[in-house]
């Protein structure tokens, strides 16, 4: 598979839909995301190891959540557990130069790699080496949050630090959740069956 049959095959299956998040999955390739010895599956639609028993995303789960999520140019992102940087570098691409995107990873290893994987392109994201179940105070409020790692429930933190009229995607055990929080302590709630994800580990 190569990467214009890869994101057809998104295309055609409805999971990529929206242009600016198709544009970004032309823009940010994948190959430049996964191990040196993972190169000839960088397009396969599947999640691959990069070390410290992680994984980057597959495909079709970062094009669902990313289509759920809604990001839009010059918004603030928090993105929850961001490993390879591959979906950082997608968000980054499409909220654009007046948008900022925060990733937070607790692997310190990842965390660099995040960083590294990310500067092969143009943007400035700040990567912060922490727990995300925590969200993270400091830049909140976020216009959206999305975690890669699933946790039991959304945390309190992340229903606190996103704006109303924002969004949270994140996996809960095996589904996707949506939340759009509708007032300052209200939310409305949409849930996705199906998925499969490392946990989120909090301390
Ligand atoms: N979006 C990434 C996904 C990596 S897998 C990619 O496609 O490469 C999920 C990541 O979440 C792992 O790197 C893991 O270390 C991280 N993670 C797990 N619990 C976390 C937490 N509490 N805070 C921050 N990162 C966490």
């Amino acid at each position: 598979m190569n990467k214009d049959s890869l994101i057809k095959n998104l295309i055609d299956d409805g999971y990529l839909r929206t242009p600016t998040i198709i544009e970004a999955f032309q823009k940010i390739d994948r190959i430049d995301f996964v191990p040196e010895a993972a190169r000839d599956e960088a397009y396969g639609n599947y999640p691959l190891p990069i070390g410290y028993s992680q994984t980057i995303s597959q495909p079709l789960t970062v094009a669902f959540m990313l289509e759920l999520l809604e990001p839009k140019a010059g918004e603030k992102i928090l993105d929850i557990g961001s490993g390879s940087g591959w979906q950082t570098a997608l968000l980054a691409q499409i909220v654009g130069g007046k948008g900022k995107v925060v990733a937070i990873e607790r692997i310190p290893e990842l965390k660099t790699m995040t960083e590294k994987n990310v500067s092969k392109y143009n943007f400035i994201v700040k990567v912060v080496e922490g727990d995300g179940a925590k969200g993270y105070e400091l830049e909140a409020p976020f216009d959206k949050i999305i975690a890669a790692a699933a946790a039991a429930a959304i945390p309190k933190s992340w229903k606190e630090q996103v704006k109303i009229g924002g969004k949270i995607v994140a996996p809960i055990r095996n589904s996707i959740v949506a939340l759009e929080k509708t007032g300052p302590n209200e939310f409305s709630e949409k849930q996705y069956f199906g998925f499969s994800f490392v946990p989120l580990v909090s301390s």
